[in-house]
Parts: C-alpha cells; sequence; structure tokens
C-alpha cells in the first residue's frame, strides 16, 4: 500500500464500507485529474458518481493551498467543492482505469452504463478543454 492509502486507511473520517473495499480488492492508489464535469460538485458527490459510474473509488482530493500554501491532501471531505484540475486519489485495478475520471464528460457520457466505454468523447466542450492539457 502506498503512504497515501495507509493514510486514508489510518483515517477516523474513512467509512466501513471504504475499508472493506481496500482490504478486499488489493487494488492500488493512483491519481488522476477529475474532469472538468466534475467542477463544482462536493466532494461526496464525486465520489458517488466515481463509484456508481466509473467503478472507482474515489477517496481523497488534492485541496490546493490559498494565496501559494502549500496543496494538501483531504480525505473524505463531506463539504468540499471540486475546484477545476483537482487532483483525486483512487483506488483501482489500473492506471487506464482511472482515465475514467479524466475522460467523463457530462454531456458524453450520462447515460452510458458500460464504463468501459467512458473513453475520450468528441464532443465540443472537450476538445476544447483537452487541448489545453
Ligand atoms: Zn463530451
Amino acid at each position: 500500500m502506498t503512504w497515501v492509502g495507509w493514510l486514508v486507511f489510518q483515517s477516523p473520517d474513512t467509512q466501513a464500507w471504504q475499508n472493506d473495499y481496500l482490504q478486499g480488492t488489493g487494488c492500488e492508489m493512483y491519481t488522476e485529474t477529475l474532469s472538468p464535469s466534475f467542477t463544482g460538485m462536493t466532494f461526496p458527490q464525486a465520489s458517488e458518481l466515481c463509484f456508481t459510474k466509473l467503478k472507482l473509488l474515489l477517496l481523497a482530493i488534492e485541496i490546493k493551498g490559498e494565496g501559494g500554501a502549500d496543496s494538501k491532501i483531504s480525505i473524505n471531505p463531506r463539504g468540499a467543492k471540486i475546484a477545476a484540475n483537482t487532483q483525486g486519489f483512487f483506488i483501482a485495478q489500473s492506471a487506464d482505469e482511472v482515465k475514467r475520471a479524466w475522460f467523463y464528460c457530462k454531456a458524453c457520457h450520462e447515460d452510458i452504463k458500460d464504463e468501459t466505454l467512458i473513453k475520450k468523447c468528441k464532443c465540443k466542450n472537450c476538445k476544447l478543454f483537452y487541448s489545453i492539457k
């Protein structure tokens, strides 16, 4: 387990089902930038969307410090809103799976039931966005 994994594991805020998941799967911790579709969601909303739609467990996010302060990893920050280009910390089987969090587009993927179909989409908004990264 990575140090972030350990941190999450030790956190009193980590919910029981998340701990079970951590222990049960042998998955690893990955980081990925959350797509623009997550911006403005609360952490619980984003986490639920990741779990139900993307089949990813979002455990923590990076909160950027204000006024040049260091950013910190915030585990299960219930009240936090997702800012643009937030780094998420995920439990998943592979780095490829975690890319779904980056590719997820509300306009294109909202009705998709099979998470393996969530790939880089071709809509106008996304094209603009992906060309920046
Ligand atoms: Zn799209």
